[in-house]
């Protein structure tokens, strides 16, 4: 057992057989993005017994490995699950810190409200990072741009088919090195339009970060893919085409001003930790920022006057990403030479010194783990 800084105890169930450090080397030496996972995972499970008062237990580190689940566990029928995505960086003196974790235990908790999952309290949340972290902390490299992608997720794993709330839960976290997400070099990317499918609707768990969004979103993936583009955009048709976000990362524009507007959140869109962080950067550079809607009649007619400077999508896995071209058989906004903006770049310069500890931490953003 170890007592963690925040009073959880989480029992230690080292792996039997790590990877060796040659291994783990080869695997270093080009990660990619979410192939590779590290030799540990942390677990806490959740139980309602018999007088139905839920709690969290078993708090462990355990050998990484493929979870047993009854058939009939909730997850599998009725998509009773939600999950974060955060980053381990590797500073220049070998310490390890993460980027503002508590709003990821925030928001894990908001998206657990959503879905009818027991809220997990903050301590567990990083704790089980903390604990992962310093079990795997070889796994974090220290290149330019890499970090260790931590994936926590709850999953309601109850043996039941019947319709309701699951009464037994897991709560875990793994953890993948990640190399650049887009791969190379930061080239603006072409953005592919949906006109037949959402990913949200009001009402819905556009603002929950759950897998269903992600399964409802991949069919205008393909889409995009098979038109040559990266991404895809999804907009609210039933509100003058107003520009909600791509399908895992939010998207801000930068006017001719050097003010910044990014979609207001209205419910069908995620409130990315990137994004507030992007807020916040802007503000500290002198920008003005904007929420507010946004059309896809305002992007074109900007980006022709002039109006519209620069474009870029943001999120914890590519952090910031330029967009040169926006597209559907019908539209074609921006241009396949763009480069990258000199805002964009900045913006992101700054957000990555910080994560990286090469930029003062104004906000306390950093918590160290390792
Ligand atoms: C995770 C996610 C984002 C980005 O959130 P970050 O906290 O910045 O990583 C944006 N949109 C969707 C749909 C997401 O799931």
């Amino acid at each position: 057992m170890t007592q963690t800084a925040h009073g959880v105890e989480f029992s230690q169930q080292p792996s039997a057989n790590p990877k060796s450090a040659q291994e783990r080397a080869a695997i270093l030496a080009n990660p990619g993005f979410g192939n590779y996972f590290t030799d540990h995972t942390a677990v806490v499970d959740y139980s309602v017994d018999e007088s139905g008062n839920g709690g969290w237990h078993s708090a462990r580190v355990e050998a990484y490995g493929p979870i047993s689940l009854d058939p009939s566990a909730a997850v599998l029928h009725y998509g009773q699950e939600i999950f974060e995505g955060l980053k381990a960086y590797r500073h220049a003196d070998g310490s390890v810190w993460t980027f503002r974790p508590e709003a990821n235990a925030a928001r894990l908790n908001s998206s657990a409200r959503r879905l009818a999952l027991p809220e997990l309290p903050a301590e567990y949340f990083l704790g089980a990072i903390r604990e992962l972290v310093s079990a795997d902390r070889e796994w974090v490299p220290g290149g330019d741009g890499e970090a260790l992608y931590l994936r926590p997720f709850m999953i309601a794993t109850e043996a039941f088919l019947g319709v309701r709330a699951a009464r037994e839960v897991s709560f875990r976290v793994i953890a993948s090195p990640a190399g650049n997400y887009f791969g190379g070099e930061l080239k603006p990317v072409s953005i592919w339009i949906s006109r037949e499918y959402a990913r949200a609707g009001r009402g819905g768990t556009g603002a929950a970060k759950c897998g269903g969004n992600y399964a409802a979103s991949l069919i205008a993936q393909q889409e995009a893919e098979a038109n040559g583009c990266k991404q895809v955009l999804f907009l609210d048709q039933a509100n003058d085409n107003a520009v909600e976000e791509l399908g895992g990362m939010n998207v801000f524009f930068v006017m001719k001003d050097g003010s910044l507007v990014t979609p207001a959140l209205t419910g069908t869109i995620l409130e990315g930790i990137t994004r507030m962080s992007v807020i916040q950067v802007a503000k500290d550079m002198g920008r003005e920022v904007s929420e507010r809607k946004i059309t896809l009649d305002e992007w074109r007619d900007g980006v022709a006057s002039g109006e519209i400077a620069e474009v870029f999508a943001c999120g914890t896995a590519a952090v910031i990403t330029p967009i040169g071209v926006l597209r559907d058989a019908t539209e074609f906004i921006g241009s396949e030479d763009a480069t990258a903006g000199e805002t964009t770049m900045a913006i992101r310069t700054q957000l990555l010194g910080i994560q990286t500890g090469a930029v003062p931490d104004t906000h306390g953003w950093l918590t160290r783990l390792a």
